[in-house]
């Protein structure tokens, strides 16, 4: 694990050119303090990095197969390599960064562990995790998100964990959040608080960011033993927070030779008026603790996001990834739902690989690109479908 190098590095205040930061409320400060002052220490220790990186193999079968997708290959005329953290435990990347923080949490003698999930698939994650480290487990998660994601809500009871429904406001992520941060400043000395991507303050985005590295970290050396060089010309990935993007493009961060492609949910179009096109439709702002872009009313309201995807449906993106945006330093591309269900379908009979809802619009952004012929492409299969395998059912007389 190379998480000592940063090639674009936060500075003492967090930010990123001008996104990052923390702001949060003053109750909060002793518990950010206390992870911003240690995180990096702990993450350095060779005992640390040993237990992480044998976790990562042993539990969650890493590495993972950098997958050379012949049919697609042929079809766009370029060479694409399938890098498939779908194969991880759990079915995605997101248990990366929770074995990771629990870890960190164990270290910073930490007792019991929180976090907020939307769709589940975090909440599943942490869960998971704090089984496997016997620590007690709270998932906060809204009262509507807890109705539509029935499946990943029995998976964390039964991991263990309590699920607490949030009953204020929409019932759904934001609300969440809102609860674990209360308990978090009612809990400060036992608890630690899982954030599940590149959001929140200063330090969670880098951490997780360093957590999620690993997935670049390999395609290095795998791509190496493939084609001769760690390079490809492009790395593809779909942007949430933005978890497995910063994962899967830390290690060419300063390398601008490799064109970088950060793939947005559109839902049904960027001017529908129901997307989650953040970069495009996205003005700057303070979400969950940090200044980025988000999508709001000009008098500031947070404007409720939407995608068939419950992964992408997030109304801000990691203030990592609005700089790299901003800069120049990735493209943004915005998917529809619809392009995504046809990328969802063309992969899954084409290569025989059914990706999770959010992956697929990576795969759709294929269709957006231009790129030279025999170009090396990385995309990032950031998770299995199994877990929407009831939306894809209601577009099977589709395809
Ligand atoms: C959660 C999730 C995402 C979106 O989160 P990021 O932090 O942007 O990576 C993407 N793909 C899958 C499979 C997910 O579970």
């Amino acid at each position: 694990m190379t998480t000592l190098s940063f090639p674009i590095t936060v500075d003492e205040q967090g930010y990123y050119g001008e996104f990052g930061g923390a702001f949060i409320p003053e109750m909060l400060y002793p518990n950010v303090r206390e992870l911003k002052e240690n995180y990096l220490q702990i993450m350095a220790q060779p005992a640390f990095q040993d237990t992480f990186n044998k976790l990562l193999k042993d539990f969650v079968g890493r590495p993972t197969p950098l997958y050379l997708a012949e049919r697609l290959s042929a079809q766009y005329k370029a060479q694409i390599f399938l890098k498939r953290e779908d194969l991880n435990h759990t079915g995605a990347h997101k248990i990366n960064n929770t074995i990771g923080q629990i870890l960190v949490a164990k270290a910073l003698g930490k007792t019991r562990i929180i976090a907020e999930t939307g769709a589940g698939q975090h909440g599943v994650a942490t869960a998971t995790v704090c089984a496997l480290m016997d620590m007690p487990c709270v998932i906060y998660m809204g009262e509507v998100d807890i109705a539509r994601q029935a499946p990943n809500v029995a998976r964390m009871r039964m991991l263990g964990a309590e699920v607490r429904p949030a009953t204020s406001g929409s019932k759904t992520l934001k609300d969440a959040t809102n609860e674990a941060i209360r308990d978090w400043i009612n809990n400060p000395t036992d608890t630690h608080y899982i954030i599940g991507s590149v959001v929140g303050p200063h330090p969670y985005p880098d951490m997780v960011a360093r957590f999620q590295s690993v997935i670049s970290e390999e395609t290095c050396w795998q791509l190496q033993e493939v084609t001769g060089s760690p390079d490809p010309d492009l790395v593809i990935a779909c942007v949430g927070g933005g978890s497995n993007a910063a994962g899967s493009y830390y290690h060419y961060l300063d390398k601008p030779q490799v064109r970088l492609i950060a793939v947005e949910a559109a839902g049904h179009g960027v001017d529908s008026g129901e997307s989650a096109a953040t970069s495009v439709l996205g003005s700057k702002g303070i979400i969950h603790g940090s200044r980025t872009l988000l999508m709001q009313t000009p008098d500031g309201q947070i404007i409720e996001p939407y995608s068939i995807s419950a992964g992408l449906d997030y109304p801000g993106i990691g203030p990592l990834h609005a700089h790299l945006i901003q800069t120049g330093r990735a493209e943004a591309v915005s998917i529809t739902d619809q392009e995504a269900m046809d990328a969802a379908f063309h992969l899954s009979r084409t290569e025989g690989i059914i990706p999770a809802l959010e992956t697929a619009h990576a795969f759709a952004a294929l269709d957006k690109l231009t790129f030279n012929p025999d170009d090396v492409i990385v995309i990032n299969l950031s998770g299995r479908g199994d877990k929407d395998l009831a939306t894809y059912i209601e577009f099977l007389d589709q395809f």
